[in-house]
């Protein structure tokens, strides 16, 4: 994998959501191996999906990887020559780069509509046809074109795909993979709402910033093929292209919060330390081997990685590994770092001033402190003598309900008392529960005690990551039947 030019390798998230291990992982390789070579690591922001984009996650996942320490050398907080570094601030380019492939000849206007689209996916599945768009528009003539674009009639710019024969690109782990371009769809390149696709910015970016390494998750291989294509269509070189095995559940199913918390804000909640997060997404597919041990430095690792002791079968993200792990580096923590670690992180000022409102009423003497509040630190809480299927309800049902209700509370976009009780208010409603049926079993799973602060209040304070936590444990572990 050696080059001449400066290695320049890049991580893009897409800010939607909580911050993701699977994120820090890949920040992380990216990372070491732009240390190792002296390289640059750019952090891009592809936000070009707008219902999605969410201000607050690009804060959390920026906040995030500066936990691990994984600094970025450019970035929409650093800047850098290449910027801007947020899709959405980059839209002109992406429409002259598409009007290039236009004029090339290499894409076209596509004005079918969802109508019409829905109509031919059904005749292709009853005459058993190649399955996608069945490129009507690629073949119009341009004076048909040209009178629907000056009609006004909305359109999106799809690439021409080649129709026959494979493509093929190597995978610096992998070897070549090929693809039959049969398989291939003629992607949409621009939305008819202007904004460009993840395949279009993604590749447009990739050579406006000299990335030369493209090292990404697994899940985006198939995708490679696509942008190969659009390199050539182009006539750009090619970055090389890595694609790191995917983390796992334990079941070996990829990763997802359905099993596992992947936020980071939850394990730095639940007291992982950022040396230890960065030890653990290090041994996904890599080990040291120099030395055969699992504990090691983000320094080390800098010094000892080679992609080729990669190992492909899914790394599994398993939390008793984590808290092991995590073990061996409190053991050894130097008194002061580790007082740092309780003043910073556990009784921080902004978790103690947020329940500070919540707690002063409620207290004799100090000494009670812990006796009715330490479900705002410890993250299991033990429901042995509560019981949380209150007489009216099965155990399913509660299962429904608060699996529902998770669900709606990650949709949450800011966090607040305000969001959550328009959430919770709206979610009773709706489903006609009433309040003695829900909240009472909330404030058990929540805190597990019956008497508590105001329950909305108590929730906000807890922070979204542990509320679902909660929920997602009693669910699993409980509300079985
Ligand atoms: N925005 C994509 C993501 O969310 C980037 C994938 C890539 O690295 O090309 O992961």
């Amino acid at each position: 994998m050696s080059s001449d030019k400066t290695v320049r390798v890049r991580v893009a998230p897409s800010p939607t959501g909580d911050p993701h291990v699977g994120t820090a992982y890949v920040t992380l390789f990216n990372y070491v191996f732009a240390k190792q070579n002296g390289g640059k690591l750019i952090l891009r922001v592809e936000d070009t999906d707008q219902n999605r984009y969410r201000k607050a996650s690009e804060e959390r996942i920026l906040k995030g990887l500066k936990w691990l320490g994984l600094q970025c050398d450019e970035g929409p907080d650093v800047g850098g020559s290449y910027g801007p570094y947020r899709q959405s601030e980059r839209l002109p380019l992406y429409k002259k780069y598409a009007k290039t492939l236009l004029e090339k000849e290499k894409a076209y206007h596509c004005f079918c509509t969802q109508e019409r689209l829905a109509e031919a996916r059904e005749t292709q599945k009853k005459e058993g046809g190649r399955f996608g768009y069945d490129r009507h528009c690629r073949y119009l003539d341009k004076s048909e074109v040209e009178k629907k674009l000056q009609g006004g009639i909305s359109s999106v710019i799809r690439l021409k795909m080649p129709t026959e024969g494979e493509g093929s690109f190597i995978d610096e782990l992998r070897g070549p993979i090929t693809i039959d371009y049969n398989q291939l769809d003629d992607q949409i390149l621009m939305k008819s709402d202007g904004f460009p696709t993840y395949h279009l910015a993604n590749v447009v970016d990739d050579h406006e910033m000299k990335i030369t390494h493209v090292i990404r998750a697994e899940e985006w291989i198939s995708s490679t093929p696509k942008h190969v294509t659009l390199y050539e269509a182009f006539g750009w070189e090619k970055p090389q292209f890595i694609h790191l095995p995917l983390l796992r559940n334990t079941d070996k199913s990829k990763i997802s919060k359905r099993k596992n918390p992947v936020s980071l804000d939850f394990y730095r909640r639940k007291g992982i330390l950022p040396e230890t997060m960065i030890n653990f997404l290090g041994l996904m597919g890599w080990s040291f081997k120099a030395e055969e041990r699992e504990k090691f430095s983000l320094e080390e690792m800098v010094s000892s990685f080679k992609f080729s002791d990669i190992s492909l079968g899914g790394p599994v993200f398993d939390q008793k590994k984590l808290s092991w792990l995590n073990q061996q580096y409190i053991q050894t923590m130097p008194q002061e770092k580790f007082l740092k670690h309780c003043r910073e992180e556990m009784f921080s000022e902004s978790i103690l001033k947020s329940i500070y409102p919540l707690v002063r009423e409620r207290l004799d003497s100090f000494d009670e402190f812990f006796e009715k509040f330490s479900f705002f630190f410890t993250l299991d809480l033990k429901y042995e003598n509560l019981s949380l299927v209150p007489k009216e309800k099965t155990a399913s049902e509660m299962k429904t309900i608060f699996l529902e209700l998770s669900l709606l509370l990650d949709e949450i976009d800011i966090w607040s008392l305000a969001t959550v009780t328009q959430v919770m208010n709206s979610y009773l409603k709706d489903k006609a529960l009433k309040p003695k049926e829900f909240y009472m079993p909330l404030r058990l799973i929540l805190t597990g005690r019956q008497d508590s602060p105001p329950l909305l209040e108590t929730m906000e304070a807890l922070g979204r990551d542990v509320v679902r936590y909660r929920l997602q444990w009693v669910c699993d572990h409980i509300f079985t039947g």
